[in-house]
């Protein structure tokens, strides 16, 4: 059997790596003529971290990033909701990792040009058309000069990103994904460790929210890669977005300094974070309704390209890790080459689905909605005792029952 991925990121190497272990031969083709260090942040979970673990890629994460030892959300005015471990020192076998987009993705990298045939990865190739011939598909790429060349492969998978060219032929009359009516900024630089070095702080609910954690080594002594996130309600969900749903689109600080000025984070400055940023982004917060089917005969979809989410959660890799190793153990199983698409279908819809709708609403982090909305008419917008507000097993229910919805719960990941 061979597998044609279409796109390179995160969730199309790891198909092609978890293809590879499995003993099927794939390429993968992606659009950009050369792979650029781009994006910030991104929390590896347990369940990534497992995968990562099973491609032998873990220790060199490990390396690279930062393990999460704890969690904290906090309202937009400073107060806690919840504070709780995470990773090892919650109980899980691997950590929890937050590492830059750029570094997770050249482990990939390497470890597909080290292990797979020389040619498996074809650069500056955008999947543009397939023809599934019932026995096989015949896929066209398009070179940024304009010329395009043919691969033979027996099914194809398209991997292409929240903007998925194979999507779109399977669902010509879906559209642009739908705005959140959230705008998200988001960038890193050197900043001075905070607290132990190991912690997410997150403050303020869906609608005005403030989150930062270390996702590297810093250049000087005491100093750590710090990674931040701005997310702010422009308007509702499914108004019209402002501007493409681009990941490198640069934005300018003084737009977010009358909305650092609302939160208390009593660690560090957030604005003197933000100002000292020499370059960051912003990107309205999209995602896409989810569909009944990702598969046609011969082609299916994976990652973004299946099933963009929110960040909420920090689910948008992991997912498409989760993918990557079901397609790659079903093909490695042999069969059918339209079953095995079927049967990694029926496995991976249902939840990633429910996990794009949780995320529409806050994901985990809805627990700091809830009391955000609860305490909306006391003076100062303050509690005194959060147990009346929003009593423990409620926000357990919350957060831990995002976890198993998102199949990282420590006994789903045991
Ligand atoms: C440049 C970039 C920066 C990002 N930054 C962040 C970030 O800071 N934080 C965050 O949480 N998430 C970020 N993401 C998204 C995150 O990587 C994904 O949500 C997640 O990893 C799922 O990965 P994926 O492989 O499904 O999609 P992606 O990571 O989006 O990868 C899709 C790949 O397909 C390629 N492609 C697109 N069209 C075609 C085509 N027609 N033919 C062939 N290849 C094609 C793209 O160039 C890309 O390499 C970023 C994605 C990109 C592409």
């Amino acid at each position: 059997m061979k597998v044609i991925i279409a796109g390179g990121g995160i969730g199309g190497l790891t198909a092609a790596l978890y293809l590879h272990k499995h003993g099927v031969s794939c390429q993968v083709f992606e659009k950009v003529p050369e792979i650029l260090q781009l994006g910030v942040g991104i929390t590896m979970l347990p369940h990534a971290i497992r995968a990562m673990n099973e491609l032998g890629l873990m220790e060199r994460l490990d390396e690279l990033g930062v393990r999460t030892d704890r969690m904290i959300f906090r309202t937009r005015g400073g107060q806690e909701v919840w504070n709780a471990p995470r990773g090892l020192a919650a109980g899980y076998d691997v950590p929890q990792i937050t590492a830059h987009r750029a570094d997770i993705h050249q482990v990939l990298l390497d470890a597909v040009t080290e292990r797979l045939p020389a040619g498996a990865l074809t650069l500056d190739a955008a999947f543009e058309a397939v023809e599934d011939t019932g026995e096989g598909v015949h896929v066209t790429l398009r070179r940024g000069d304009g010329t395009t060349f043919t691969a033979e492969g027996d099914v194809l998978i398209g991997a292409d990103g929240i903007h998925s060219a194979v999507r779109r032929l399977l669902n010509p009359d879906e559209g642009a994904p739908r705005w959140s009516g959230l705008m998200l900024w988001r960038g890193a630089l050197d900043w001075p460790k905070v607290l132990d070095g190991h912690t997410i702080i997150n403050s303020g609910g869906i609608g005005r929210k403030f989150i930062f954690y270390p996702i590297g080594p810093g250049k000087t002594p005491g100093t750590q890669l710090m990674n931040w996130a701005c997310v702010v309600r422009q308007a509702e969900p499914g108004a019209p977005a402002p501007g493409r749903e681009d990941w490198n689109r640069e934005a300018q600080a003084e737009v977010l300094h009358p909305i650092l000025a609302d939160f208390d984070v009593p660690e560090t400055d957030i604005r003197a974070m933000v100002d000292a940023t020499p370059v960051f982004w912003d990107f309205p917060m999209c995602d896409r309704d989810p569909l009944k089917t990702w598969t046609r005969g011969r082609v299916t979809l994976l990652g973004d390209a299946a099933h963009p989410m929110y960040p909420f959660g920090a689910n948008g890799s992991a997912q498409a890790i989760l993918d990557a190793r079901a397609l790659g153990r079903l093909c490695g199983a042999g069969g059918d080459p339209a079953a095995i698409l079927q049967a990694y279908e029926a496995e991976r819809l249902g939840p990633v689905n429910e996990v794009v709708a949780g995320n529409r609403t806050g994901g985990p982090e809805r627990v700091i909605d809830e009391v955000e909305a609860r305490i909306a008419h006391m003076p100062g917008q303050r509690f005194s005792d959060l147990e009346t507000i929003l009593p423990f097993k409620e926000r357990d229910a919350i957060v831990n029952g995002y976890s198993r919805l998102a199949g990282f719960a420590t006994e789903q990941v045991r």
